[in-house]
């Protein structure tokens, strides 16, 4: 890789009905990135379930910054993601994803905070009836 090259970081929740589909997706979208999964993805700024998966993914965005020198981080969530209890949590996909939006604005709101030099992206991850991802931006 080029010095020059600019590459992303992408924060993506562990669930494997999602992440197979959405690489090919984030990276047409994005070009290279490093990637950071964790269980929950954006949640984790927010509302973590332990203070130190808070700190691990913070660490993780510090070392790609230190490693690769990205210049966008894209925090992503996903449609019925177990960390936000699954879609039986809303009245309708569109209620699921309008919440998913909300909280990846106060997610990038943090990340912004803390990574002032990072162009903050966010975007929900979903699946249509015939089983296709969409990347919907937020
Ligand atoms: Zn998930």
């Amino acid at each position: 890789m080029s010095d020059t090259t600019k590459i992303s970081i992408v924060v993506l929740c562990i669930d494997y009905r999602f992440w197979p589909q959405a690489l090919p997706l984030l990276e047409a979208k994005y070009g290279p990135f490093d990637l950071i999964e964790i269980a929950g993805a954006a949640k984790n700024l927010l509302a973590p379930l332990e203070e130190d998966d808070r700190v691990v993914l913070l660490e993780n965005i510090q070392i790609s910054i230190n490693l690769h020198h990205p210049d966008r981080l894209v925090l992503t969530n996903h449609t019925d993601c177990g960390a936000y209890g699954g879609s039986g949590q809303f009245k309708s996909r569109a209620e699921e994803i309008k919440f998913h939006k909300t909280e990846l604005r106060k997610a990038a709101v943090i990340a912004k905070k803390e990574f002032p030099q990072l162009k903050v992206e966010i975007l929900v991850i979903d699946k249509d009836n015939q089983g296709q991802i969409l990347l919907i931006e937020a």
